[in-house]
């Protein structure tokens, strides 16, 4: 998998500070971006996260080229309404070379990774025989395995991208999402750290775990709402 971030509103950080700093101040957004040190910055986007106040981090958009996950986890991506997708198609561009995901607990395993391989290949050349065949793209890909690697472009607010990450950097979602939120993490920390550093999995912000199987990363809350 590869995640590059291929765009950012220009200088993100300083763009949610000034936009919040507007709510309460006289003078234009354009004159207290200019006037924010970068320590005021900081301290404006810890009072936000804080006190919750979450809507000035829709300002700041980041768009992502994401290349090489499966189609499971496409799918999973997609779910997350709040976000704008560009996604390779399959009706348009025909997959004589088949790109695809092998799951660890599959690798590790050299016989059921030799079976896993060779019912992919098998469906592979089933597709191209119908191709070659004249049966449409739209059509033979009805075959394909969910284990396809995919290509897509993606752009989501930090608010968003905080919300997602919540969700699917919790050790609960599935092994290639979580790889995928990490690798979306480290981009966003280049250009914006203090934003970066906010994509956690929601028991970092909750203080506990309210999943029912809890990974002991933080203390579980039981059935009467105390943290056990
Ligand atoms: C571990 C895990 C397992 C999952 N398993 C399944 C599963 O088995 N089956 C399945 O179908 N899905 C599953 N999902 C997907 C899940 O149900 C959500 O669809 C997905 O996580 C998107 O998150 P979201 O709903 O918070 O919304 P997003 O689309 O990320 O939206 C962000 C927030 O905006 C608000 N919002 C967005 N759209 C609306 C709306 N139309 N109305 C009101 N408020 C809105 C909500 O507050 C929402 O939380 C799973 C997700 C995870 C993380």
């Amino acid at each position: 998998m590869e995640v590059t971030l291929i765009s950012h509103t220009l200088e993100p950080e300083s763009v949610v500070a000034a936009a919040a700093r507007l709510s309460t101040s006289s003078v234009s957004a354009t004159q207290l971006k200019e006037r924010l040190s970068p320590q005021r910055v900081q301290r404006l986007l810890d009072n936000l996260i804080a006190a919750g106040h979450l809507s000035p981090f829709e300002h700041a958009s980041f768009t992502f080229a994401i290349d090489g996950i499966s189609r499971v986890t496409s799918h999973q991506l997609v779910r997350h309404r709040l976000a704008s997708y560009t996604q390779q198609s399959q009706r348009y561009v025909s997959l004589g070379q088949l790109e695809y995901v092998t799951p660890h607990s599959i690798a590790r395993r050299s016989d059921w990774e030799a079976r896993y391989r060779e019912a992919i290949e098998g469906v592979h050349r089933l597709y191209c025989d119908m191709m070659e065949a004249g049966i449409p793209g739209e059509d033979a890909r009805y075959i394909l395995p969910n284990a396809v690697e995919t290509r897509l472009v993606m752009t989501m607010n930090a608010r968003e991208l905080m919300h997602a990450a919540s969700l699917r950097l919790c050790l609960r979602a599935q092994w290639e999402i979580v790889q995928l939120f990490e690798n979306i993490k480290i981009e966003v920390r280049k250009v914006a750290p203090r934003i970066g550093d906010e994509l956690k999995p929601k028991c970092f912000h909750m203080g506990y775990c309210d999943e029912a199987e809890c990974c002991g990363l933080m203390p579980k809350l039981d059935g009467k709402g105390a943290v056990r």
